[in-house]
Parts: C-alpha cells; sequence; structure tokens
C-alpha cells in the first residue's frame, strides 16, 4: 500500500512528541540543577537518538537519498504501527505530567528533586523510556525504509543499556533506601515482567 501513510503518521509522531515535551521541558528547566551528570557518554547517546528519531526518519521522507532501501508497506504494519504510536502518546504525556519539574532531558537532580513512585512510576521505574520504545517500535512498523524505519529502536537502545545503570545510581545516591525500597517494588519496563 501507498507507503506515504506510513511516513505521514512518523511525521506526526515527530511533531506531537515535541509538543508533549516543550511545555515541560520550559518549566522544568526554571528549577536548578543541583547535580550534573551529563558527560561525553551522554553526549554522543543524545546524538545518536537525534540521528535515529528526527534526522534519518526525515531525510527518508523528504528526500529519495535512502529510496534505496525502501519497501512496500504492509496494512497490518500500519495498523500495528498507529497503535504502539497511540499507546506512545499516552505514556510518554502521563510520565512527563507524573514527573513534573523533577524531569530532565538528562541525568541531573534538581533542587528539592522528590522521588516519584505514583501514577505510571507506580509498577515500573522507566515508562518515559517505555514510551520511547513504543515509539521505536512505531517508527520501524511505519516507516518502510530498512534504514530509517529501526533506527530509533537501535539509537534507542544504546541508549536505554548505557544509560539506565548510570540513572539508577545517581537514584541511590540521592535517596538511598528510599530508591532501593522503589527498585524492589517495581519492574524496569514492562509490569510485572522486566
Ligand atoms: N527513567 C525515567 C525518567 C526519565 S527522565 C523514565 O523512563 O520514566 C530522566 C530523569 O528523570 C533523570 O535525570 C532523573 O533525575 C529523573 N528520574 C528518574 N526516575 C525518577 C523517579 N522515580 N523520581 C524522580 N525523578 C526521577
Amino acid at each position: 500500500m501507498d507507503p506515504w501513510i506510513g511516513k505521514a503518521l512518523v511525521l506526526v509522531g515527530i511533531v506531537v512528541t515535541v509538543a508533549i515535551r516543550v511545555p515541560f521541558d520550559s518549566k522544568s528547566n526554571k528549577v536548578r540543577v543541583v547535580d550534573n551528570r551529563k558527560g561525553t557518554r551522554e553526549i554522543i547517546l543524545l546524538a545518536l537518538m537525534s540521528l535515529g528519531v528526527f534526522i534519518l526518519p526525515v531525510v527518508s521522507v523528504a528526500t529519495s537519498w535512502l529510496s534505496f532501501a525502501d519497501y512496500p508497506l504492509h496494512p497490518v504494519a500500519l495498523v500495528a504501527g498507529a497503535l504502539c504510536l497511540v499507546a506512545n502518546f499516552w505514556l510518554f504525556y502521563r510520565s512527563h505530567a507524573d514527573l513534573g519539574t523533577n524531569w530532565s532531558m538528562t541525568l541531573e537532580v534538581r533542587e528539592n528533586h522528590q522521588l516519584v513512585s505514583n501514577g505510571v512510576y507506580q509498577k515500573i521505574r522507566h515508562p518515559m523510556y517505555a514510551a520511547i520504545y513504543l515509539y521505536a517500535l512505531a517508527q520501524a512498523f511505519l516507516l518502510p525504509n530498512w534504514i530509517a524505519g529501526p533506527a530509533s529502536a537501535i539509537a534507542f537502545t544504546f541508549m536505554f543499556g548505557l544509560r539506565m545503570g548510570p540513572e539508577e545510581r545517581m537514584m541511590i545516591d540521592r535517596f538511598g533506601e528510599a530508591y532501593r525500597s522503589y527498585v524492589s517494588r517495581t519492574k524496569r519496563l514492562i509490569p510485572g515482567v522486566w
């Protein structure tokens, strides 16, 4: 079927994601950072994410540079991608709303940082990362291109794999026993599973 429907949904995904994030970003940026752990690793991971989530999808939709890697869009992939996208919108919004001004784009602790363990943080510790995985799946289903389609999933697997440990250590440094106990009663990404 016409790949443009999938490509258009990917662009909608990018716009909605930015629209959800921007208001939370401007609110939390008003709160002072007291512990910043944004090292070289974080800078490389954030650049890799920009490539996977934004640059490669836009290049594949707006130019013919990656058209050698195109393949036909399957209707089942379109439906699966649309469902993942809608689930991502909900979870991405809820995780920002529950974290409030404790949210940061990178590894940071803010002044009066509170440990959030309610809402979508009740059963899993990384609902925002779960939302990003849903987005990556949506992109892989909706963008019928062997390079741009899986780009977010690959980039985010690096990001999640290399960031989760340092992030949880930073939370233990800040909240001690309270975070350890939170770890003991929650899973990482999938409620009840892992
Ligand atoms: N890993 C979480 C949060 C991602 S945003 C998720 O996927 O939902 C990253 C920032 O959130 C980190 O810099 C840290 O300061 C903050 N953070 C992570 N877990 C938190 C929690 N349970 N309570 C408060 N802040 C948290």
